[in-house]
């Protein structure tokens, strides 16, 4: 069982259409604790991506290059700390994903090297109030399915669904990184929007697997 070009291209279209969906309520949630531009960037960012998807010559070789796509894009119209930190996020993961076709293992080394693009780039640690507690969460889980002789789309099932725990668990932090990090104790009570936006991008990858 495996994953090829037509799935990253699939959930490329599907994030786009999910952080679209979601865009006001990202907006609601950057609003709370940040400064509200959340889901404006990602929808901006994601749909230049499928723009760009759409008016390629030919189609993309591996999935590498459709993740790499979305990393260049996502680093030039995203902007904020979320638009280098996906950015990096997906170029790592492109970088483990130079290939056709991915695997579980695959699928486990893509976000594991996405996950360390974004703690390279935020230095951000599990418990911060990020996106980090999404992703951190999400690889593990992703690990564990794999080693059990999970195929990719339970891997990838595992992880979103991982993320979703790690995203509701930042309601009671306080955070020490980022925009929100400036409100202190009052920053408590809130679900942070990057590890909201995370999950649904996490959701995405396991519903284009199908
Ligand atoms: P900005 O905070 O510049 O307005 P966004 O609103 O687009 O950028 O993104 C905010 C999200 O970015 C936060 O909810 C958090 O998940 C994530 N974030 C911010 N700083 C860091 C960091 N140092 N490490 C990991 N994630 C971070
Ligand atoms: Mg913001």
């Amino acid at each position: 069982m495996t994953l090829d070009v037509a799935w990253a291209v699939d959930w490329v279209r599907r994030s786009a259409q999910t952080v679209t969906e979601h865009r006001d309520e990202l907006i609601e949630l950057d609003r709370q604790i940040g400064d509200g531009d959340h889901g404006e960037n990602l929808h901006r960012g994601f749909t230049a991506v499928v723009a760009k998807l759409d008016a390629l010559p030919a189609p993309p070789a591996d999935i590498g290059e459709v993740l790499k796509l979305v990393a260049t894009t996502l680093m030039s119209t995203v902007g904020g700390a979320a638009g280098p930190l996906y950015g990096t996020a997906y170029l790592r993961a492109a970088k483990a994903t130079s290939v056709p076709q991915i695997d579980s293992p695959g699928v486990v080394a893509m976000l594991e090297a996405a996950l360390e693009g974004i703690v390279a780039r935020g230095k951000a640690s599990p418990g911060e109030k990020t996106m980090v507690d999404a992703w951190a969460p999400a690889a593990e889980a992703a690990a564990a399915a794999a080693e059990s002789g999970a195929g990719p789309a339970q891997v990838l099932a595992a992880a979103s669904d991982a993320a979703h725990e790690g995203a509701e668990a930042t309601i009671p932090l306080v955070a020490t990184k980022g925009r929100a990090s400036y409100l202190g104790e009052r920053s408590a009570g809130h679900l942070d929007p990057g590890a909201r936006s995370t999950e649904l991008l996490l959701r995405a990858a396991a519903q284009a697997a199908g």
